[in-house]
């Protein structure tokens, strides 16, 4: 199934949600004209469509493969990855110090966005690697920063990241790598990690694994957890990166989707990952039989502030996985709607018709639409609150960058499962047969709602940390812009359609976050019972606002065309698509929201009426 970048809604993301003019004009950011944006976007639609989506049905049948310590990845990918390097993608949002073009956050997601619904199990490779690049510009001493981010940022090697064991999942204070000081400034690292994505791979000269571990006189939780940058190579006494570190992967998992992504088992210094001999380990540079090699990634202690660094940019990517699968899976969809024919109208009658005809399959339809939308303009709306924190050093836009970030992963990341599941029924039974492609999105979208810290743990981050943050401040200054918003839609047309709908949803969005953050002592367990209703609900309203202000513009846009139609601009139907698109969210999304205040605030009693026992009777 072939795949066409919706390059001209994105680009409508960009200039109306994100606000990239006004991104472009803050300090380091002036690169992002638009021509550069439109050049950005078309280029890399041609990698996503011509060289990545070829391989994603292949590289799921075949996977990864791992013989003798070393993954071997499908055909084709090696390839690929030569492409995405040479073109310079690797650094799109890099800072001009390590090599990269400085771009903005929301820009690279666009394109990542196009990698990953082309090819979601190649796209985490540059996932990985693109947080690794963030965590080391913020946290790593500038020696470290010489020598490993100039090539993660030219892409000639690629990032990990090192969390979860067996008994640290969610749980990452219960993690137990060790990490010994040497003597000469560096760490010795034991332990083992699971499930890390692109753990070995066959692409890259090199691997720059970033793993938390813990000290040997480190306080218990997350406090005493450490991170360090552990790379696959070292280099030989002649500067050469040809000795291996004592790290390997040693297990590959078998999953449900993403069959290209080697999810990896990995062994830190076991003794079975180094080259015997080496030189004799007596430098830095180590690697002695059964030892590996770690350099400490900020302060001791500062392990999970600075994977946080790292995790933050990953989640709102995570959540473009939603969206891009989404959009992947409504492509498919759409193209197979056209073309089935099924059955004469009903209550017309008369000759069979393309099933695209019928209300339900147009409902089914819409909904992915719908979805995908706000989905992206969430997501979009979030990176660009990162980029403006960091470029303007505004600690509103990081407040807000913070707040939407657990929303942004995990509600697009659910709409990407929940429009993926409908998309295979669009297709009824041959969506359910692999041939159609369709199954293979819903089986590699599941896993979004699960890494990156699963959604259930999003949305107690959400109303556990994010909602209190600053005294409520961020939750309250986003309210008051949406209210403000609604109030100013026309009182006439299509547009004022949008209005009680994103107000009623608005007002129990409120009334949710006064009673959630109102619980204190035993009444935390009815805020954590609430938690993912509510997270769901922000979803749906903040997803609903950013349709109503593109309905806006596109409104403009239309207007002003009609009055100068030679001027050019939008697509005319894309404009209107874009005002009907956000009436049909308000009118048969945005409900679900207000309905689900009754949820959110009913309390954890019933959940825990009945015990653990007689759950099973
Ligand atoms: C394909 C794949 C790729 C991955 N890639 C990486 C990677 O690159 N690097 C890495 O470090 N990890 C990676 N992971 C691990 C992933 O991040 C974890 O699986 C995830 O964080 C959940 O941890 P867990 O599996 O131990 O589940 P658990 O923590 O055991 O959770 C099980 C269930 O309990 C719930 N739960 C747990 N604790 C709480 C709580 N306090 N309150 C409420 N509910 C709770 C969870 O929400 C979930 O529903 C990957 C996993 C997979 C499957």
């Amino acid at each position: 199934m072939t795949y066409i970048a919706p390059i001209a809604e994105q680009r409508f993301v960009l200039d109306t949600i994100a606000d990239l003019p006004g991104l472009a004009r803050l300090p380091g950011f002036d690169a992002a004209t638009p021509d550069m944006v439109d050049a950005i976007l078309i280029e890399a639609a041609k990698l996503a469509q011509d060289v990545f989506a070829p391989l994603n049905a292949p590289g799921d049948k075949a996977g990864a493969t791992l013989a003798d310590d070393a993954v071997t990845l499908p055909g084709g990918f090696r390839d690929a990855y030569a492409r995405y390097v040479d073109g310079g993608w690797a650094g799109l949002g890099a800072r001009p110090a390590h090599g990269g073009q400085g771009l903005p956050f929301v820009l690279a997601s666009a394109v990542q966005e196009q990698l990953t619904s082309a090819n979601m199990a190649f796209s985490l490779c540059m996932m990985l690697s693109q947080g690794a690049i963030e965590a080391l510009q913020a946290h790593a001493s500038p020696e470290l920063q010489a020598t490993y981010l100039t090539r993660l940022v030219s892409g000639e090697w690629t990032g990990t990241m090192n969390l979860t064991e067996p008994q640290a999942g969610s749980d990452v204070g219960a993690l137990r790598t060790r990490a010994v000081p040497h003597a000469d400034g560096s760490y010795r690292i034991e332990g083992s990690k699971i499930y890390i994505t692109w753990g070995d791979h066959d692409c890259a000269a090199n691997i720059v694994h970033l793993v938390l571990a813990r000290l040997p006189d480190a306080p218990p939780g997350t406090k005493g957890i450490s991170l360090f940058l552990c790379p696959k190579l070292l280099p030989d006494g002649d500067g050469n990166w040809t000795r291996r570190n004592d790290l390997r992967a040693v297990g590959l998992e078998h999953k449900l989707g993403i069959h290209a992504s080697p999810t990896c088992t990995m062994a830190f210094g076991d003794g079975g990952g180094s080259a015997a001999g080496g030189d004799g380990g007596t430098s830095a540079a180590g690697g002695e039989h059964g030892e590996c090699v770690g350099y400490l990634v900020g302060p001791e202690g500062g392990g999970m502030r600075a994977m946080f660094t790292m995790m933050n940019h990953a989640r709102i990517n995570v959540g473009l996985q939603g969206v891009a699968i989404a959009e992947r899976a409504y492509q498919g969809a759409l193209a197979f709607a056209r073309d089935r024919v099924q059955s004469a109208k009903f209550g017309v009658g008369g000759a069979p018709v393309a099933i695209i005809e019928h209300a339900d399959v147009r409902r089914m339809l819409m909904t992915i639409k719908a979805t995908t939308e706000a989905a992206r303009a969430l997501a979009y709306f979030t990176a660009a609150a990162v980029d403006r924190a960091h470029a303007a050093a505004d600690p509103a836009a990081a407040g807000r960058a913070d707040l939407l970030t657990p929303v942004t992963k995990a509600w697009a990341t659910d709409s990407g499962v929940e429009m993926a599941n409908l998309a295979i029924q669009v297709f009824g039974g041959m969506g359910f047969v692999e041939e159609t492609g369709a199954a293979q999105h819903l089986r590699d979208a599941r896993i979004a709602p699960i890494y990156e810290g699963t959604n259930g743990i999003q949305a107690l981050d959400l109303v556990g940390r994010k909602l209190t943050a600053d005294g409520g401040a961020h939750w309250r200054a986003l309210f008051a812009e949406m209210r403000q918003d609604i109030r100013d839609l026309p009182p006439k047309g299509d547009l004022a359609t949008l209005k009680p709908y994103l107000d009623d949803a608005l007002a129990a969005l409120e009334s949710a976050t006064v009673w959630l953050t109102g619980n204190s002592g035993d009444r935390l367990t009815d805020t954590a019972a609430g938690a993912t209703p509510y997270l769901r609900m922000f979803g749906i309203t903040v997803g609903g606002w950013l349709l109503a202000r593109q309905a806006v513009v596109a409104h403009e846009r239309l207007a002003r065309a009609s009055i100068a139609p030679a001027a050019g601009g939008d697509d005319p139907a894309f404009l209107r698509a874009k005002i009907v698109t956000a009436r049909f969210f308000a009118e048969q999304i945005v409900p679900q929201a207000t309905a689900l205040l009754g949820p959110v605030t009913r309390g954890a009693e019933l959940l825990f009426a009945i015990p653990p026992e007689a759950l099973a009777a």
